[in-house]
């Protein structure tokens, strides 16, 4: 029979992030699917009282709180980790794929001689059967898996679940204590952001605008118009709230040499070589909707694209909707609409 633990960290202000939300309500849906199975909540964090309070509807809360446990750092978050799953007797730790987990829980997953998925996408149960999906092969493959091996850590992707609702009330909070090693060699002094000119990853907006090779290329008069097309670009961002994608081809002329649009780097590129973002909508500009590209757009739902080219690959039934037209007249009309409406 199976003991579940639903595993998270606190962000910086003591909160927790939205995908520990998400994997709550995986462990909260596989808890109540897997017959026979109880749910505990372990939390990690330099304060966890505050966070406990939003998880009443879960018998035992345990936390490992201090400062030593307020940042991201391998060891100590592997021997909490590994110290709350032995509290609890956990077989199955559902957790979010956040960065800081993605580091350190395969280590404790090691150290308990367990397995561990990261990026699953969905939990589900057969009786007294475990079941996790996930993608493999640059989000080609789906593959839905089972294994007899315990304690099965199983972090899901951020976006894969609804979040749960934060509850009210006041949790019993039991604390947990662990064996750190006399030295902590990793000090963490702060954290320092990677200087861009402008913010234009946007995990949770609802748009993303991808940005592809044709904005940098002659148009019809001979010329190119690298600033024009970056106003244009940065001005949907701004006024849409949208996340900016890019297609390899045009990161890639940054290191050609080429002229770029400055704010763009390979952070941006999606695809086959790139990331595999979650917004609901997703809007290609300039971008000819080759194969190694959208694939990078499995997750988004609606999808729309403005190209010069009607036999482009978007035309190939990779769009819902394709604008056979001049993306700088549409995105110049649309932000000017979207500014009269703002
Ligand atoms: C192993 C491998 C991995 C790869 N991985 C990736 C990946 O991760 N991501 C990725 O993006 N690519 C990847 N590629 C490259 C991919 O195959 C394409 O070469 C790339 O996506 C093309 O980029 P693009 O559409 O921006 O440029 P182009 O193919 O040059 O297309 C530019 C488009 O802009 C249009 N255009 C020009 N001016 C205008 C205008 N004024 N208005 C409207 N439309 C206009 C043109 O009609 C054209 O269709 C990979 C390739 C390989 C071999």
């Amino acid at each position: 029979m199976d003991k579940i633990l639903f595993l998270a960290h606190t962000e910086a202000d003591g909160t927790l992030p939205k995908a520990a939300y998400e994997a709550l309500t995986a462990a909260k849906n596989l808890a109540g699917d897997l017959q026979g199975a109880t749910l505990v909540a372990g939390l990690i964090g330099a304060d966890v009282a505050q966070v406990a309070d939003t998880l009443t509807g879960i018998e035992r809360v345990l936390g490992v709180s201090g400062p030593e446990f307020a940042v991201s750092r391998y060891s100590s978050d592997v021997a909490a980790a590994a110290a709350l799953v032995s509290t609890s007797d956990a077989t199955i730790i559902v957790a979010p794929a956040t960065p800081r987990f993605c580091r350190a829980l395969p280590g404790a997953a090691a150290r308990l001689d367990g397995r561990i998925e990261t990026q699953v996408t969905a939990i589900s149960a057969e009786g007294d059967a475990v079941e996790a999906e996930r993608w493999f092969y640059r989000q080609r493959i789906v593959a839905k898996f089972s294994r007899s091996q315990r304690p099965w850590f199983l972090l899901t992707s951020p976006g894969a679940f609804e979040p749960a609702s934060a509850e009210a009330g006041k949790a019993t909070l039991e604390a947990v204590s662990v064996d750190l090693p006399a030295k902590l060699r990793t000090k963490v002094t702060g954290i320092e952001a990677a200087t861009t000119e402008a913010q234009t990853i946007r995990p949770d907006a609802d748009i993303l605008l991808v940005a592809g090779a044709g904005w940098n290329k002659k148009q019809k008069d001979g010329a190119t118009h690298v600033n024009d097309a970056s106003s244009l670009v940065l001005g949907f961002l701004e006024l849409a709230r949208a996340s900016l994608g890019s297609t390899k081809s045009l990161v890639d002329q940054g290191a050609e040499g080429a002229e770029v649009m400055s704010f763009m780097s390979h952070l941006n590129q999606v695809g086959q070589t790139g990331s595999t973002p979650r917004h609901r909508k997703g809007l290609a500009t300039c971008c000819h909707g080759e194969e190694p590209h959208v694939v990078g757009w499995r997750f988004v739902s609606e999808r729309r694209a403005i190209n010069l080219d009607e036999t482009c690959g978007w035309a190939q039934g990779k769009a819902d909707v394709l604008y056979v037209a001049d993306a700088f007249e549409v995105m110049a009309k649309v932000n000017e609409l979207l500014a009269a409406d703002a």
